[in-house]
């Protein structure tokens, strides 16, 4: 069992920015980073706007940045994924990974959220062989080849325009007829001569045959129509659910799974903290994580501060508005 101070599980955006503030703060900092060190940014390409970024930043190198920025303060990087969790005794906290288990004064829950799946036949058999989360990842692999996005929402145009840098066509099915995506991408999807669309129709079977996909099962929902429409790769981006699971219920979530905090950050436990996406269903994107990382992360050193009598956060200590109380 290693002691530390804190741990931050999850290395998106929010956690690292979270990690940089406890280990800024002198405070012994552990971040679990899970599968994907940088979380979701670490599987776009263009960011545009992420502040800072004039000319935008690839996904990958502004997680790697992030990566550096909280290291340079002492937060290490354990590439790991928390396998349970004790808050049931208060601070310090058990948090278990595969390989090793801490306890932590304060922790700070940056889980971040998954992207869903349609859970339809064929969808778990080919995945890796044409059926992709992660257009950054995979895209380069449909080389001139017939790709279909699933999705009418931010994720689905924005990656769907990315594809047609490799793809010969991007269609996208949504099932609906109108989309969720914001009008900016909308007017550059409509104006890409590669991506064409389905509407009001959904996918009931991804099909293959030599371990690849080859074709997709439709069904308008309108009109109850069933077709075959060939393909060669399947790119799902229907939303995101939050990875709270791990966490057995001993935080409070809403009926979504989505962890709830006050205005503080603050969990229903004393001394865990939150923030992005595991938290944040509304605004999900890498500056409001970042943003809700550092006043998770400023909230545990005041926390942690106040408890030990050490001040450590001045700057919190000296503003009343800020402070703590009750
Ligand atoms: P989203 O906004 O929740 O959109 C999900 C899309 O998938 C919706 O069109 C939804 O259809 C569809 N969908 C959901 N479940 C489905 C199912 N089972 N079968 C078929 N279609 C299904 O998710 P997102 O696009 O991933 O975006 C998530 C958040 O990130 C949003 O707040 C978004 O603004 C933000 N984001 C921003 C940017 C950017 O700023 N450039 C880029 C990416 C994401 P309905 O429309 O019918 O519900």
């Amino acid at each position: 069992m290693r002691k530390v101070r804190v741990v931050v599980i999850g290395s998106g955006p929010a956690g690292l920015t979270a990690a940089l503030y406890t280990a800024r703060a002198q405070l012994s900092t552990v971040v679990i980073t899970g599968m994907q060190l940088g979380g979701q940014i670490a599987t776009t390409h263009d960011v545009d706007n992420f502040p800072g970024f004039p000319d935008g930043v690839q996904g990958p190198e502004l997680a790697d940045k992030m990566q550096k920025q909280a290291e340079r303060f002492g937060a290490e990087m354990v590439y790991d994924l928390v396998t349970e969790v004790d808050f049931t005794q208060g601070s310090p906290f058990t948090v278990k990974t595969q390989n090793e288990t801490f306890l932590a004064d304060s922790v700070i829950v940056t889980i971040g959220a998954s992207p869903r799946r349609l859970w339809i036949p064929g969808e778990a058999e080919f995945t890796g062989r044409g059926v992709s989360w992660c257009a950054t990842c995979d895209g380069f692999f449909f080389r001139g080849k017939d790709i279909v996005v699933i999705g009418g929402g931010d994720s689905a145009l924005q990656e769907a325009i990315f594809l047609t840098k490799f793809g010969k066509t991007v269609t996208i099915i949504h099932r609906r007829d109108t989309l969720r995506a914001s009008m900016a991408l909308q007017t550059r999807a409509f104006a890409n001569e590669k991506i064409s669309f389905i509407y009001d129709t959904v996918v009931e079977e991804i099909k293959g045959a030599d371990n690849l996909v080859n074709s997709i099962v439709l069904k308008n929902v309108k009109t109850g129509a069933v077709s075959e429409f060939k393909t060669d790769g399947v790119f799902i981006f229907i939303g995101y659910d939050p990875n709270s699971s791990v966490f057995g219920g001993q935080i409070d979530t809403d009926a979504a799974g989505y962890v709830m905090v006050n205005d503080r950050m603050q969990t229903n436990v004393e001394g865990v903290f939150a923030g992005g996406e595991i938290h944040d269903d509304v605004f999900r994107q890498a500056i409001t994580a970042a943003g809700e990382g550092c006043a998770a992360a400023l909230m545990s050193i005041n926390w942690l501060g106040e408890r030990e009598g050490l001040g450590l956060l001045q700057t919190l200590d000296e503003t009343p508005e800020l402070a703590i109380t009750g």
